[in-house]
């Protein structure tokens, strides 16, 4: 059979066959935002590059310890790892290079896979195990066989990572990254373990005036102005738009018990909601 010239199955109409998906009433129409959670009893927990690994042994291995000893306290969460001083190396290569954002994205992917293989050896006895982003869909069978899924906490838009509206550097690099794959997976929470205790009025390494922000919201801190974040800044733009991740949580590392607090649903370091 055919319709207006296109090879056509009786019943095939639907309420999208003749739109072109791009118009406001349609999707207004359809508007339901109810999906299943995927993985809602899994944290997704990132360990800092630049924060965290690029400070070595000291830094990591206290903490691989407080989450392997989490996880024997059945608290179940997949691991994804930044990328950090390397990465920011390849960027300013790139930038000198005229390399286009979609190839700084390329190039800045493959230091957390770096980070990653490293957690990955280092947690292989408690269960470490890579998890590439075309293997996402054997979760399931990671955390069933008790294994501690490891990822690279870069998105996987290399080429096709979009245009930014400031510069070439991309917007979307691993703390993003952890936060769509929460979003995605309908995660338990996200939890971002970096070198400070939180969110401050500015980058506290650098003004020593900067005060603690012990919660806020996402409009806030995107309308308020302030120029440098301890988050990157579109994970504040994809919070007030997910349908799962209302909330976030930034911890400091460095500092034992902080993980376990958060983990355990305590307001410690920064929270950010939408
Ligand atoms: P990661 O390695 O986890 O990606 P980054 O180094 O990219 O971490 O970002 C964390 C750093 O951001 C902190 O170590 C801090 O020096 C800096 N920073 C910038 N602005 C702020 C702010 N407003 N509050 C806290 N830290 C900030
Ligand atoms: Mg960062």
């Amino acid at each position: 059979m055919k319709k207006d010239g296109k090879i056509w199955i009786d019943g095939m109409d639907n309420a999208l066959s003749d739109q072109s998906l791009s118009g406001h009433a349609i999707r207004e129409q359809l508007a339901s935002r109810d999906t299943v959670t995927v993985l809602p009893d899994v944290w997704v927990i990132k360990i800092g590059g630049q924060s965290i690994m690029d400070r070595g042994r000291a830094a990591v291995y206290p903490i691989l310890e407080e989450l392997v000893a989490a996880k024997k306290n059945g608290v179940n969460f997949i691991l994804a790892a930044g990328g950090g001083t390397r990465a920011r190396h390849v960027y300013s290569l790139g930038l000198d290079l005229n390399m286009p954002t979609g190839m700084l994205a390329r190039l800045g992917a493959s230091v957390p896979v770096q980070n990653a293989r490293m957690l990955q050896i280092l947690t292989a006895k408690h269960g470490g195990i890579m998890c590439y982003p075309e293997e996402l869909e054997k979760l399931p069978f990671f955390l069933n066989a008790g294994c501690l899924p490891i990822t690279s906490g870069m998105p996987p838009n290399e080429f096709w990572e979009k245009s930014q509206a400031e510069g070439l550097i991309p917007a979307n690099r691993t703390d993003a990254g952890v936060y769509l794959m929460a979003e995605f997976l309908g995660a338990k929470g996200v939890l971002y373990i970096k070198d400070e205790d939180g969110l401050y009025t500015d980058d506290p390494k650098k003004n020593p005036d900067a005060e603690f922000i012990p919660e806020t919201t996402a409009s806030e801190l995107l309308n308020n102005g302030q120029d440098d974040l301890i988050v990157e800044r579109v994970v504040l733009e994809y919070m007030m738009r997910g349908d799962h991740i209302k909330k976030l949580q930034i911890v400091n590392g460095l500092k034992q018990g902080q993980i376990t607090a958060a983990l355990n649903g305590e307001d410690v370091g920064t929270i950010i909601r939408a």
